[in-house]
């Protein structure tokens, strides 16, 4: 089964934090990366006043054996491995963020789990890395829009940056 994967950091060293996502995932049997996007960064989205140290984001496409639940498992296991803390409060800064964004064509309403991803509409820090690695006359499973219309839609006033960091190069 084909999936993406979107991983976010904002906690030194970003760059490291998601390599190390993907040799995560990587290293399992069940799992083969093959597909990176460039880093995009991009300022915090926070609910409050306080500023956060800016965001590294990338998409990964992986192939695997694994259900959608088992995969977000997976994900959330390397969370924890990399010392990501769940704080009490949403939007935290943390050293990696790993979320289920596709999995094939499938559209998921459980209660752990929800896909496509649902904030990722809204959000150019995932839809411009996806859209280095998925088509962008595509539409998006259980939407009407294609990845280019929601990209051009997107109300999201932060500007990711693609940046020159391609984590292949620092495998
Ligand atoms: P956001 O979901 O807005 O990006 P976040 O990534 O900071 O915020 P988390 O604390 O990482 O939120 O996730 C909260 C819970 O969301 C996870 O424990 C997970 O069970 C659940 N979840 C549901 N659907 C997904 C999905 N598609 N990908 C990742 N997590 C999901
Ligand atoms: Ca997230
Ligand atoms: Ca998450």
């Amino acid at each position: 089964m084909e999936a993406y994967v979107g991983l976010g950091s904002n906690i030194e060293p970003r760059i490291r934090f998601l390599i190390r996502a993907v040799h995560g995932l990587a290293n399992q049997e069940s799992i083969q990366v093959n597909a990176v996007s460039p880093v995009f960064s991009s300022e915090a989205l926070t609910l409050g006043e306080e500023e956060q140290p800016d965001f590294l984001n990338a998409v990964i496409r992986v192939q695997t054996t694994l259900n959608p639940v088992s995969l977000l498992d997976a994900c959330l296991r390397i969370e924890r491995d990399l010392g990501r803390e769940r704080a009490l409060e949403a939007w935290a800064p943390r050293t990696i963020d790993l979320d289920l964004l596709l999995y094939e064509n499938e559209v998921i309403n459980s209660k752990s789990l929800t896909v496509p991803h649902p904030r990722m509409s809204d959000r150019l820090f995932v839809l411009l890395p996806l859209s280095e690695v998925w088509p962008c006359d595509r539409k998006l499973p259980g939407f009407t829009s294609t990845l280019r219309e929601l990209i051009d839609d997107c109300e999201d006033a932060s500007r990711p940056l693609k940046t020159i960091i391609t984590l292949e190069k620092y495998e």
